[in-house]
């Protein structure tokens, strides 16, 4: 049994059910505010390379541990392989490399971002951390299967460089495929989850095999409005639902703590990101109280399959079709 806030994975490890989110916390102020979220009770910290915040965010929880507000094996560090990585040695050599930047020892749980290899671009003269090779958008794929890329993370686990192991943005089809020839078992499945976007069937089979699913995004289009992104724009603000507002009253509690819990009383785990240092504080208030299930019912009837983080959106000269035919579908087109 997993300790109260706690979910046990199949590695064996324990993860926090509430972490903070990095991205998007900017390079120059991460430091401060993984420290800042250490004093007020956070202890698992979601990064990626792609965040570009790595080293930054390991330094604030270095003095975290030097001022003895804390000790590393009560910090979580997950952080994740960037699509242009997925060939087997570079794929190492990226999760030895993120390992030094975060200064820790160890990661606790390294995740493939997403389920696509790009073309390889070195990291030390990367000037385009996303999915672009350029200015003008380009993106070229790389023949790489994802049985290479899962092999590297398990060489990852071998070599003692992270405890755990996962993936992030992939559906069923590939999952169902891991699992036929992993060694190490995939303790975790990262994907964005909120009530306009629910997955059930996604989260069953996650669920079904032992896979612990962690929820991104679980403001809805709260997140992307900040990117401009017309879904977003489009999209009522969940925080403003009649349905979510309802709920959070009844409880006395903010419709973020509610959209939060509706998720974590169902196992999952969740890792909202805020700079301000009310909400942080209130995110992690969510694990003393409890929905109904009509109230949980009634929040996960909001489903409209509406995915905001998707590559075959807003890769507008090389739509990258990743969740064709899953949920949020059919939002592609509109
Ligand atoms: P989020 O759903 O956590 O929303 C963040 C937004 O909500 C910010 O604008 C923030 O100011 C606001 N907010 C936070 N707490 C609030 C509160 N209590 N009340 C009102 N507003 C509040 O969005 P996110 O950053 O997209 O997702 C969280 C984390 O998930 C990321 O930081 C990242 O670590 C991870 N993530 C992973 C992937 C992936 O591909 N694996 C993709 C996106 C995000």
């Amino acid at each position: 049994m997993a300790a109260k806030g706690y979910v046990k994975l199949a590695s064996g490890h324990q993860m926090p059910l509430v972490g903070f989110g990095l991205w998007k916390v900017p390079k120059e102020t991460a430091a401060d505010t993984v420290y800042n979220a250490i004093k007020n009770g956070y202890r698992l910290f979601d990064g990626a390379y792609d965040y570009q915040n790595e080293k930054e965010a390991g330094e604030g929880i270095k003095r975290a541990i030097n001022d003895g507000l804390v000790k590393r094996e009560e910090i979580f560090i997950t952080t994740k392989l960037w699509n242009n990585y997925h060939q087997k040695d570079i794929a190492v050599k990226m999760a030895k490399w993120q390992n030094e930047q975060w200064g820790l020892g160890y990661i606790d749980l390294y995740l493939i971002h997403f389920p696509v290899a790009l073309k390889y671009i070195d990291p030390a003269v990367r000037q385009y951390p996303a999915w672009w090779l350029d200015d003008a958008g380009t993106i070229e794929t790389e023949r790489i299967p994802i049985h290479e890329t899962w092999q590297a993370l398990e060489q990852v686990v071998d070599e003692g460089i992270a405890k755990s192991i996962g993936v992030s943005n992939f559906q069923a089809q590939s999952i169902y495929d891991l699992l036929t020839y992993n060694r190490h078992p995939l303790s975790s499945l990262q994907i964005e989850h909120h009530p306009y976007l629910v997955q059930p069937e996604l989260i069953k089979l996650a669920q079904e095999n032992g896979v612990v699913v962690t929820a991104y995004s679980s403001f809805g289009p709260q997140s992307f409005l900040e990117l401009k992104s017309k879904r977003a724009e489009d999209a009522p603000l969940l925080f403003d639902h009649s349905t979510v507002k309802k709920v959070a009253e009844a409880h006395k509690v903010t419709p973020a703590q509610a959209l939060l819990r509706w998720a974590i009383q169902r196992g999952i785990a969740v890792i909202p990101k805020s700079n301000n240092p009310d909400r942080l504080k209130q995110n992690l208030q969510v694990v003393d109280f409890d929905l109904s299930q009509a109230e949980l019912d009634a929040i996960s009837s909001l489903d409209k399959g509406l995915r905001f983080n998707d590559p075959g959106y807003y890769l507008e000269k090389k739509p990258l079709r990743i969740f064709a035919g899953g949920a949020g579908d059919s939002a592609a087109s509109q």
